[in-house]
């Protein structure tokens, strides 16, 4: 089987060893984005976990001025502000060509003026983004460490949906969950926790579990809501291109604050 090696370089800081970048927050995307697959300058092995309160230094510019066509068209959820940090929970997920192959049924199923891109590397969002000051991530991550005691589960995914992010500016094409439900919402409930320790925006009221493949510019949820289900009504009703028989296991979840990662495990029983 076909696996993406994007999450094999994606690093991935152990919550209780590693760090290799001590660069300091530069302008990042709105777009939750764990590690592009050409992102090759990679760590070999694990390094001492420098002072992360070191890591800050060199001149950063006080106001960034955006420019979408540098990433896309992509438009920033929040302007870059010196030490705020945009931070987000996420479980990665591996790509299979199972995953591939629903995702070229997708792309040819949308009308092209659309203009879908393919979601680069992809994974279930556990938070929003967030905006973490630098002097909290040390302390935020040492709060999710000590909350954290949830349990290893599987995830089936379900069927493609529409969604939009909450500025209206993008769509997505997302595969929904048909089982792990409960486990996830167990997990954003220990994550709102450490969020609003730090007066941080939780979840969704209503999450809509998913994982994105696609995207594009614009609010096209409802125009896809028409297309979705001739799409979803296509795929096999089994085998491999059916998401209802793709299992995953879930053992740890990330969180991507700025350029860092950190992995939080989960227990096995
Ligand atoms: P993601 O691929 O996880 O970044 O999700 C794509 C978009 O779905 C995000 O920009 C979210 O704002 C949006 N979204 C809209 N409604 C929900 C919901 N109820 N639960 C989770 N994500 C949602």
């Amino acid at each position: 089987m076909f696996k993406s090696n994007a999450l094999s370089l994606l690093s991935i800081y152990g919550t209780d060893s590693s760090d290799d970048d001590d660069d300091a927050p530069g302008p990042s995307i709105s777009m939750k984005r764990p590690r592009r697959d050409d992102d090759t300058n990679l760590p070999s092995k694990r390094l001492p976990r420098p002072d992360l309160l070191d890591n800050i230094d060199g001149p950063i510019p006080e106001e960034h001025i955006d420019d979408p066509s540098l990433h896309d068209g992509r438009i920033r959820t929040f302007s870059h502000k010196r030490g705020n940090w945009p931070t987000f929970v996420y479980i990665p997920i591996e790509v299979t060509c199972e995953m591939e192959e629903l995702r070229t049924e997708v792309m040819q199923g949308i009308p092209e003026h659309f203009n879908f891109k393919r979601s680069v590397d992809l994974h279930l969002s556990l938070t929003k983004t967030v905006e973490l000051k630098h002097h909290w991530i040390e302390p935020f991550i040492e709060s999710l460490k000590r909350r954290n005691h949830c349990k290893k589960f599987n995830l089936v995914f379900d069927e493609l949906q529409a969604y939009c992010n909450e500025e209206c500016t993008r769509t997505f094409i997302g595969v929904s969950i048909l089982h792990g439900h409960d486990s996830l919402v167990d997990l954003v409930n220990v994550l709102n926790q450490c969020l609003a320790e730090f007066h941080l925006p939780l979840f969704y009221d209503e999450p809509s579990f998913h994982m994105s493949i696609a995207w594009c510019l614009g609010d096209h949820k409802n125009v896809l809501n028409y297309i979705l289900p001739e799409l979803n009504f296509r795929l096999p009703n089994e085998g491999i291109a059916n998401p209802r028989s793709w299992t995953v296991p879930v053992d740890y979840f990330v969180c991507k604050t700025g350029n860092k990662y950190f992995k939080f495990d989960l227990s096995d029983s």
